[in-house]
Formats: C-alpha cells, sequence, structure tokens
C-alpha cells in the first residue's frame, strides 16, 4: 500500500494535498539551467528516496512545471503521472519498507507561486532577478519534492545562469565556473534541511563577507546586496555579530557553517529566513528597533524553526513564538528594554484583541498570525518566570542541542521542560497552549521595576505592529 488516500489529503492538514508521508528524501541533488529574461527553468532532480511502508508507488509535490522524463535506479519509471501539483511514480516492482531508491526526474517550464490557504508562496520573479520564498508550501514551484516539514534532507543546488548575476543557495558554495556568457554556481547543504527552507536567489548583487564575531564559533557572515545599497546594507547589518555572539551564549553554537543575509533590490512585504541565510527588501534597510528586530528575529529562526523543525505546521509557535522571544532577548542585551518590559506590553496588547485562537493549533489561516508570535513568546516568558533564569537558559540550550537538526513537537518540548526542570509544568502549559482565553502573565506586577525598566505606565517605547515574518 502507498498509503496514498483517494482524496489526497497530503501529509499536514494545514498544507493540503502536499507531502506523502510513505517515503522520506534523503537527499536532493538540482541542477537548474535559469534565464531571467524570460523566467525559463530546465533542472534535473536527482532524489534518494528511502520507503517508510511497503509501497509500489509514491507521491512528489511539483507546481505548474511538466516532466519530461522520469527514472527509477536508473531504469524508466512502471508509470507516472501529473496532476495539479502532485507527480505519481509508480515502480516497476514494490518496495519494502527501508529500501531505498534514486529517482531522476527532468522537468522544465516558467516558475510561479504556489497558491495556498495562506496565500501564495515560492519561486516569484524580481524586478532583475528571482526570490524564493516557500513558507509555508512554495517549494513545489521549483523543484520535485516531499513537501512536508517532517521530511528533512540534504541538498546539492547548481543553478547556470547569465554571469551578469550573483546566485544564492543554502550552505556552502562549494564552486561557481563561469564558462563563456553563464556561470554555473553550486551549493551544498549538509545539515538536514526541510523542503520550505529551501531557497535560490539571484540578482545583480555584490557580496560583502564580515569578520567572525569574537565568540561566534567562527562563524562566516556574508552580506549580499545591490552595489547602490552597500552604506545602508552595511549600516543595517553592522550589529548582527554581536547578536550572533549573544544567541549563542543563550542558545548554543550557531547550527550551520555560516549565514547570509540577501538584501533584494525590491521592497518586501516581510524579510524571511531560509536555512543558512534570511532576505530582507531594501524596504527594511533602515536604523532603529523596528529593523533590528527583525534582524534579531530571522538570525533567530537558525535555531528555531530550521535546525530544529517543527513536524506538524500546527506547532508553528515553536518557531515564531520563540523567534519573537530572541526579539525581546535581543533588545535586553543591547541595552535596550527588557524582555519582561515587552512582555508586560504585548500581554496588554493582546488582552484587548479577541481571544479565540489557540496557541497549540492556530489553524492554517491563522499560523502566522501576530498572536502567534506574541502569545508565543509570552508563553516563553510565563515559563521563564515560573521556573527561573537558570532553569530556562538551560532548558532553551537543551532544546536546541539535544533536538538539533531533527523534526520536533510541542509534546517535546513540554517533555523536556518537565525533565529539565523536575517540576510539573502541564497546567502552565494548558493555560498558554490550549486554552483560548490569555492567562495571567507571572510575575507582571514587579516586571517594571526587577529590570531595570523604568515604571510602565506612559512608556514611550515603540510600539510594535503586527507582522509575519
Ligand atoms: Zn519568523
Amino acid at each position: 500500500m502507498s498509503g496514498l488516500l483517494s482524496h489526497d489529503p497530503g501529509a499536514d492538514p494545514y498544507v493540503p494535498g502536499h507531502g506523502d508521508l510513505s517515503v522520506d528524501v534523503l537527499s536532493y541533488d538540482l541542477s537548474l539551467d535559469y534565464t531571467v529574461e524570460t523566467n525559463a527553468l530546465a533542472g534535473t532532480a536527482t532524489l534518494r528516496l528511502v520507503a517508510r511502508v511497503p509501497l509500489s508507488r509514491f507521491t512528489l509535490d511539483l507546481y505548474g512545471l511538466r516532466v519530461t522524463r522520469l527514472t527509477v535506479d536508473g531504469a524508466p519509471a512502471a508509470k507516472y503521472s501529473q496532476r495539479p501539483g502532485r507527480l505519481v511514480v509508480k515502480t516497476r516492482t514494490p518496495l519494502a519498507a527501508g529500501q531505498e531508491l534514486t529517482a531522476q526526474i527532468t522537468y522544465g517550464g516558467s516558475p510561479r507561486p504556489v497558491p495556498g490557504l495562506d496565500g501564495e508562496a515560492g519561486w516569484e520573479e524580481l524586478a532583475d532577478g528571482v526570490i524564493v520564498a516557500s513558507q509555508p508550501h512554495g517549494a513545489p514551484s521549483w523543484f520535485p519534492c516531499n513537501d512536508r516539514p517532517s521530511s528533512k534532507a540534504t541538498y546539492r543546488v547548481s543553478v547556470t545562469t547569465s554571469s551578469q548575476y550573483r546566485v544564492v543557495a543554502n550552505g556552502l558554495l562549494t564552486g561557481s565556473r563561469r564558462r563563456a556568457s553563464t556561470t554555473t554556481w553550486t551549493y551544498e547543504q549538509t545539515e538536514p534541511m526541510a523542503t520550505y527552507l529551501a531557497t535560490v536567489q539571484i540578482g545583480r548583487y555584490v557580496e560583502r563577507v564580515a569578520e567572525p564575531a569574537p565568540s561566534g564559533g567562527g562563524v562566516r557572515m556574508r552580506l549580499v546586496f545591490p552595489p547602490e545599497l552597500t552604506a545602508q546594507a552595511a549600516a543595517t547589518f553592522a550589529r548582527q555579530g554581536e547578536m550572533l555572539d549573544a544567541f549563542t551564549r543563550l542558545f548554543g553554537p550557531y547550527p550551520f557553517p555560516e549565514y547570509a543575509v540577501v538584501v533584494t533590490e525590491d521592497a518586501l512585504e516581510i524579510p524571511l529566513e531560509a536555512q543558512g541565510l534570511s532576505i530582507f527588501g531594501a524596504n527594511f534597510l533602515a536604523p532603529g528597533w523596528q529593523t533590528q528586530r527583525l534582524v534579531a528575529h530571522e538570525l533567530s529562526h537558525q535555531w528555531f524553526g530550521n535546525s530544529l523543525t517543527v513536524a506538524h505546521w500546527r506547532d508553528i509557535w515553536l518557531h515564531e513564538g520563540f523567534a519573537c522571544y530572541a526579539e525581546w532577548l535581543w533588545s535586553q542585551e543591547s541595552g535596550g528594554p527588557a524582555a519582561a518590559r515587552h512582555a508586560a506590553e504585548q500581554w496588554a496588547r493582546l488582552a484587548a484583541l479577541p481571544q479565540d485562537l489557540l496557541l497549540s493549533d492556530p489553524g492554517p489561516a491563522e499560523m502566522f498570525d501576530d498572536r502567534v508570535y506574541k502569545r508565543g513568546a509570552l508563553t516563553l516568558h510565563a515559563l521563564r518566570v515560573t521556573i527561573g533564569d537558570e532553569a530556562f537558559f538551560r532548558l532553551l540550550r537543551e532544546w536546541v542541542a539535544r533536538f538539533a537538526y531533527r523534526s520536533v513537537t510541542t509534546e517535546d518540548f513540554v517533555s523536556l521542560a518537565e525533565e529539565v526542570t523536575g517540576a510539573s509544568l502541564r497546567e502552565l502549559f494548558t493555560a498558554w497552549l490550549d486554552v483560548r482565553a490569555l492567562p495571567a502573565l507571572p510575575g507582571a506586577g514587579e516586571t517594571g521595576e526587577s529590570d531595570g525598566a523604568a515604571g510602565t505606565a506612559g512608556t514611550t517605547t515603540p510600539s510594535v505592529p503586527p507582522a509575519t515574518l
């Protein structure tokens, strides 16, 4: 049995019709040829897969691109068929659970974003280049994949395009070969990565490499940007090395060998994270807290979201709540208001909003609702006040270390919190995660004074507008 149901719900109700639970992909090797002017993509994808159950067919996700050839272990597949968003492959012989196979798929067309319950995502043309922003369902816009966050794989991505452009993808640049008018850029991502975090950025960019931060573990930081934005980009990301230092101290070692930031010439609605890099629109190049909190937010996703990735989208607070709390921690680290001050303000804001959202299962339409971010961060703050700073940061570091590069669930975090503290914390987590009404914020009475923040009444801290990152 393939595990496929006739109505093909896919693997995750938040992204219906995507993903196949009957197989895992171990590695993707993508060779892409792309022409920016015509948005023409021609690719060969080599996927190493393993069957999780006995099967004779499996399903991949591929949107708006046509497959012209498909082999399994070097021989033509028994049969393959494409229907919107899906590529069904029948193997010549049944596979046992645990058996591996290699599928090679030649495909092409004009890539475009994939529509979904939360808007469009995926490969998108810029004024002069490409951005790939796939969270949560856009990966099939550019390569055949098993599009569920719980299937993490290694990647090798090779992109050939006009030499006028620079190409950035996940992982380390292992080669750039220039021919007459084109250059082939090859990147390798050896730490497991979820499909939605795979990305390609193409633009007329230059690159500046920042010195590793003193205690950041020697992590190389690359800044990739249009040359006319050199000064603004340098100023906006000037403190990123310090952030990396602070987060390394608070959360544990940075999980990947490098961190890159790509600045697009185009304005973007929101900055966004991919594995090992983040993408900011030119409109985010500005000094001040409103930008710095986003720089911190995206960087922190490398720990919370990219190394540790939710197994199911309903647990999205494990990404966004933690990244939002990282903003508040950076605020304090950089001499701004303490996390407790941000918590008190955001608690007051949420208390005035409709309390109809369940943090443990917000639903696909609300998964990037600002309340998921803020209540997620407040859950962590409530936990911190309850168990104390020493246990709280020990828990964060243990969370990051024990589940590095793996898929995680809310239950994993709750269980670990109880294990690390030896305390029963179910009641606290139930109130914050599984009940719609906003619980009281523990320690709220003393926050103003104890964190050195001047009285909270009449605060001048800029209010934080809703954002989806
Ligand atoms: Zn985020």
